[in-house]
């Protein structure tokens, strides 16, 4: 299991998949629950959906496919693109960052976020982040036409250059660990639900446009009508020396749950979760032995807060793994984590009380 999650994880974070254009990521995706044998549902959203036959409540279990990065707003005439942010990129990571663009047949073109020689850079310019509306992306292309000759026009995606490694002690670094992870982590509960013979109905989707709106999942919440819902992304590792007051998730401790989001800038919304579901994650994690960590922030959402809310209401909980960096090009989670999480996970599906009683009356 620990291999095949490995592999998945740093092949799923080598591919660009920007909000909205999820193609190659989806691509994959499908291919792997094509191998186990599962016939994956789509949307017009571009979701992806497997469902897995049972009775009891039926379930949501979803992680997003695609990632933050930029989209090109302009090219100027001598080829530099101007560019606007899709997801909450940090301006302080952009100038020098290698890019790689994406063009409209789907090849990749490296470039890089530029940025003032050093040499040429004034004191007070040195501890200053420049707005993004003042940078510009670098293709090495001298001309308007010629960026365009290459497929990349208004609108093209471009995300930071892909990369992943496995580093000390089974850490894995690199871009879109956020939500790779969450990723290659469903595929290895689908492979092993996939010899299920009872418990609850569980779809397993893989979602879209999270980092854009929070919203690419709801579609597919409002046509399965789920009676409880668990999304899978990260919790924020507060265990380097500048997150230390913040909190007590620890890298490599385990997985875990979020006790609380809130993010107020622009959405006002988060999740509370459903206190059966804490108790069935907490009695779970007990059982099998796993080191359950628990987050209690604002600041972080997932779009698990709209699909609280569909139909009647839906039991929700965010379920997760640590991870430091969150948002830069060199995200970082522990492999150890993603196995406990793959393994709490299964074991709370196949052990959900067929009549859970999730009304609060
Ligand atoms: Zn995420």
């Amino acid at each position: 299991m620990i291999d095949r999650i490995r592999e998945d994880t740093l092949h799923l974070m080598k591919i660009p998949g920007l909000s909205g254009h999820e193609e190659q990521v989806r691509y994959f995706i499908k291919e792997e629950l094509k191998k186990i044998g599962l016939t994956p549902f789509f949307d017009k959203f571009g979701n992806i959906t497997v469902t897995f036959p049972g009775t009891g409540p039926r379930v949501m279990l979803f992680t997003h496919m695609d990632q933050l990065g930029l989209v090109v707003r302009k090219i100027e005439d001598d080829g530099f693109l101007r560019f606007e942010r899709v997801g909450g990129v940090p301006e302080r990571v952009l100038p020098g960052q290698a890019i790689s663009a994406i063009s409209k047949n789907g090849s990749t073109l490296p470039g890089i976020i530029g940025i003032k020689s050093h040499h040429a850079t004034q004191p007070e310019e040195k501890y200053t982040v420049v707005s993004y509306r003042d940078l510009y992306i670098d293709l090495g292309m001298a001309t308007a036409a010629e960026v365009r000759a290459n497929g990349i026009e208004i609108g093209s995606p471009v995300v930071y250059k892909p990369s992943a490694e496995v580093i000390a002690n089974e850490n894995i670094i690199g871009t879109s660990v956020d939500d790779r992870a969450g990723c290659a982590v469903l595929l290895e509960v689908a492979r092993q639900l996939n010899s299920k013979t009872n418990g609850p109905e569980v779809n397993i989707v893989f979602s879209v446009q999270e980092e854009f709106n929070l919203r690419g999942a709801l579609p597919v919440a409002q046509k399965i009508k789920p009676e409880i819902a668990i999304q899978i992304d990260l919790l924020l590792a507060s265990d380097t020396p500048d997150m230390k007051d913040f909190g007590e998730i620890k890298l490599g401790k385990g997985p875990g749950i979020s006790m609380f989001s809130f993010h107020g800038r622009g959405t006002l919304n988060g999740v509370i979760p459903h206190p059966v579901l804490v108790e069935h994650f907490e009695q779970t994690a007990l059982n099998e032995n796993i080191n359950l960590q628990k987050s209690a922030h604002i600041g972080a959402l997932t779009d698990l807060s709209y699909v609280q809310s569909v139909k009647d209401g839906v039991a929700s909980i965010d379920v997760g793994f640590p991870i430091r960096y969150s948002h830069t090009p060199q995200e970082m989670c522990d492999l150890n984590d993603l196995v406990g999480l793959t393994k709490l996970l299964v074991s709370a599906l196949n052990s959900l009380p067929k009549n859970i009683n999730l009304i609060r009356d």
